[in-house]
């Protein structure tokens, strides 16, 4: 008797253990919450004596604080944490990383702003916040009103769908469909611009986190914008929703600043260079974006216009 319990004990424990291998083996899964097999944010070196010609830099070196646009509702990309008010993910990492090059201790001197898409252009423009760090693509008509940094990652359009969605599987089957878009943004421009190809009906809010809501209550029949963002919700909530097809237009992220601050972009652009270079971008990568089931793709090369 003792023998066989012992035995089904020891079945019992390599049951679990295999478990436990399997769970080991799909590192960073969407939606595992435990965190045990997450890798660790990186820590950046802060720059001492950091001596730019930029007003911008300056205003902010006097206030003792770089002030930082992001998004607060995009998992692992930007997202605020609720209850501790602290802001996580990919683009707030690049936040920090630059932040700390130009010489600002990322844990105590960045205050960061939740800014929507549609005001990004007028808030770097009015000195609202220093940098914009945010999904921002960038493109000819925002630089008009700003300039960028970067580009740091690249994102292409995609498509949301509830999980049990059979009849959207691409960009070409939204034809008479409801799409939530955002306010401002460049993927709802071009289902909303290019209506002959894609022939969707539109649904425009101002928070991501609405059009997420609005597809799973079944209001809308799908969500488009960036896949890197897409992807976030699909991990949070895998038993609900789905990220259909393939890309079908190039975002590439930029660092939103104040047009004609050439000193300050070029700061910037050094900063993700040095930190690419000496490996923080891959780790910070894996430890956010990387757990959404975005596959790590090399940056792309800087445009020092
Ligand atoms: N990257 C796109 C844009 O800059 C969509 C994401 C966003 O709204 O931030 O418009």
């Amino acid at each position: 008797m003792k023998l066989r319990k012992t035995g089904a004990a020891a079945a019992a424990a390599i049951v679990l253990s295999l478990a436990a291998t399997a769970c080991g083996g799909k590192e960073g899964d969407p939606g595992d919450e435990s965190g045990a097999d997450s890798p660790e944010l990186p820590t950046y070196a802060v720059a001492e004596n950091v001596d730019i010609d930029s007003s911008v830099l300056k205003a902010a070196q006097d206030r003792g604080k770089l002030v930082i646009g992001s998004k607060a509702d995009q998992p692992f990309l930007g997202f605020q944490d609720p209850r501790t008010k602290e802001y996580e993910g990919f683009d707030v990492e690049i936040a920090k990383m630059i932040a700390a090059s130009l010489g600002f201790d990322p844990e105590k001197e960045i205050e960061f702003k939740t800014i929507d898409s549609s005001i990004r252009e007028t808030a770097v423009a009015n000195g609202q916040v220093d940098l914009m760090i945010g999904t921002y693509t960038i493109n000819d008509e925002r630089k008009n009103q700003v300039d960028f940094a970067g580009p740091y990652y690249m994102a292409g359009q995609d498509l949301l769908v509830r999980k049990d969605e059979e009849e959207i599987k691409g960009p070409d089957t939204i034809q008479g469909k409801t799409v939530c878009s955002i306010k401002g943004s460049t993927p709802l421009r071009n289902i909303t611009e290019n209506k002959d190809r894609f022939g969707a009906d539109t649904v425009e809010l101002g928070k991501y986190t609405d059009c997420v809501k609005q597809l799973v209550d079944g209001q809308v029949d799908a969500m488009t914008t960036d896949d890197a963002i897409l992807k976030g919700y699909a991990a949070q909530r895998p038993d609900d929703l789905k990220v259909v097809g393939e890309t079908f237009s190039e975002e590439p992220y930029g660092i939103g600043l104040k047009k004609g601050d050439d000193a300050l972009r070029e700061a910037v652009n050094d900063a993700i260079q040095s930190h690419i270079d000496n490996g923080d971008y891959r780790k910070a990568y894996d430890a956010t974006l990387g757990q959404s089931g975005s596959e790590f793709t090399e940056p792309p090369a800087l445009d020092r216009y």
